[in-house]
């Protein structure tokens, strides 16, 4: 299986962290999102381990909750020692009202309303990573206001193509996140940050994208970074305290994908920094890591219901499943490639060619194309593996389908961490 805490068990079934699939299905209903904590935890804990052996004291992986944001994920983070990454009032009330400490947030987006950023501050949200100027001003009056001063981090960017999907590679000159180097309007940024009363400049952000495999993009990343802080310090006497180098460690959602070591990618940027700074004798900066997808994609299983096989003769089989593009929307935004099983069927060949498709009047709405699973009667459990990232972040109420459960298995036990959408939780806004 794609990953260790999967297997068969001796009903034939697919089983995660032990946990027979079917009876899951059975119990909670379908479409079903699973997410074993215990993987959550192991993911956490390999960068924990790593900064803490490879950085300098202070230096801390902050999960980047957009790829998966509900209360109890929180609980389960901070536990593991990590901070956390906001983007909205949302998701900054998930976070606070999970209990998790708001000097742990770090609070990002391109366009922060006036009154996000009020309440923000109000929160005691440690950090904001300050996207541009407009919002600098915003953001210094309120944290004066209330007679505090803000640190902040400043979103540049670096210029980088790391060679990723075009809908999220972030670090290019022309993006719209942060201010660009390359244009001279980072410098004038930073300039302006430091001249805004009520805010204290701690360090720079940058993000370069996401689903990357290779360390050498985040080296360039440090290396650019790194002569940004040169050109700073050299015009303006200001050294940086932080670096923040963003998430975007890729993870397998196939067999055909490399395997991503991220204790062996810490220590190369690490060793990466560190020389760089000692040649441009440079304070050696604490450094934040924002890792969304790899702390919780492999954690997540989707369980889908099939509603049989329909072959269109001369060309291809499809097996439709009781959800789709409205609890996973990334093959129909990225084409995105998923590994399936049929859970109820987990011992016997995956030989059937299919098409997965969902239930939406959508041609797009698919979850995987020219798959081979093994063939599905009507009734079957499909499980699609890695969907702990970006699916139920992402799920919509498209054609008015009901947003699906989330369980939590920790140690063997099963709990509801979100339930089921209900036809009145649908209707509870409409007038
Ligand atoms: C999306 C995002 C992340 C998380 O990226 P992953 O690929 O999920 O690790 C972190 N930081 C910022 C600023 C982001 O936009």
């Amino acid at each position: 299986m794609l990953y260790p805490n999967l297997s068969v068990n001796k009903a034939g079934h697919l089983a995660i962290a032990g946990i027979d699939a079917c009876e899951l299905a059975k119990k909670y209903g379908t479409p079903l999102y699973v997410l074993d904590e215990n993987r959550v935890r192991h993911n956490c804990r390999l960068y924990t381990k790593a900064m803490k052996a490879y950085l300098p004291q202070g230096s801390m992986p902050l999960y980047a909750s957009k790829a998966l944001c509900f209360k109890g994920i929180y609980p389960v983070v901070a536990d593991e020692g990590l901070g956390a990454d906001v983007v909205s009032a949302g998701e900054v009330a998930t976070a606070i009202r999970a209990g998790f400490p708001a000097e742990n947030l770090c609070f990002h987006g391109t366009n922060k309303t006036d009154a996000e950023i009020a309440y923000g501050v109000e929160q005691g949200v440690g950090h904001f990573v300050v996207d541009n100027a407009n919002e600098l001003a915003v953001l210094g009056k309120e944290a004066q206001a209330r007679g505090i001063v803000q640190r902040v981090l400043l979103r540049v960017t670096v210029g980088l193509d790391p060679h990723t999907l075009e809908a999220i590679n972030t670090g290019r000159v022309d993006s719209q996140f942060g201010v660009p180097i390359e244009t001279g309007q980072a410098l004038r940024f930073v300039r302006e940050a430091l001249n805004t009363p009520g805010i204290e400049v701690e360090g720079f952000h940058s993000h370069i994208g996401s689903q990357i495999f290779e360390a050498t993009s985040f080296c360039d990343q440090v290396d650019r970074l790194l002569a940004f802080a040169c050109s700073v310090r050299e015009e303006l006497g200001y050294e940086a305290g932080i670096f923040n180098l963003g998430g975007g460690f890729g993870v397998c959602y196939v067999e055909d994908d490399p395997q991503v070591d991220i204790d062996e990618n810490i220590y190369q940027i690490a060793q990466h920094l560190e020389a760089g700074c000692a040649h441009a004798n440079y304070p050696m900066p604490r450094v934040f890591l924002e890792p969304g997808r790899s702390i919780v994609a492999d954690a997540g299983v989707t369980l889908y219901t099939t509603g049989g096989t329909k072959t269109v003769e001369g060309y291809r089989s499809y097996v439709t499943v009781d959800g789709g593009m409205t609890d996973n929307p990334r093959y129909a935004l990225y084409k995105s490639a998923y590994t399936l099983v049929n859970a109820s069927r987990a011992q016997e060949p995956a030989d059937f060619p299919c098409t997965v498709a969902g239930r939406c009047c959508e041609s797009g709405d698919r979850i995987a194309e020219d798959i081979r699973i093994a063939q599905p009667k009507r009734g079957d459990v499909i499980a699609v593996l890695t969907t702990g990232a970006y699916n139920f972040a992402m799920s919509s109420n498209y054609n008015r389908v009901l947003r699906p459960a989330l369980v939590m298995i920790f140690n063997g036990a099963v709990r509801v961490a979100v339930r089921r959408q209900t036809i009145d939780d649908l209707l509870a806004l409409e007038q």
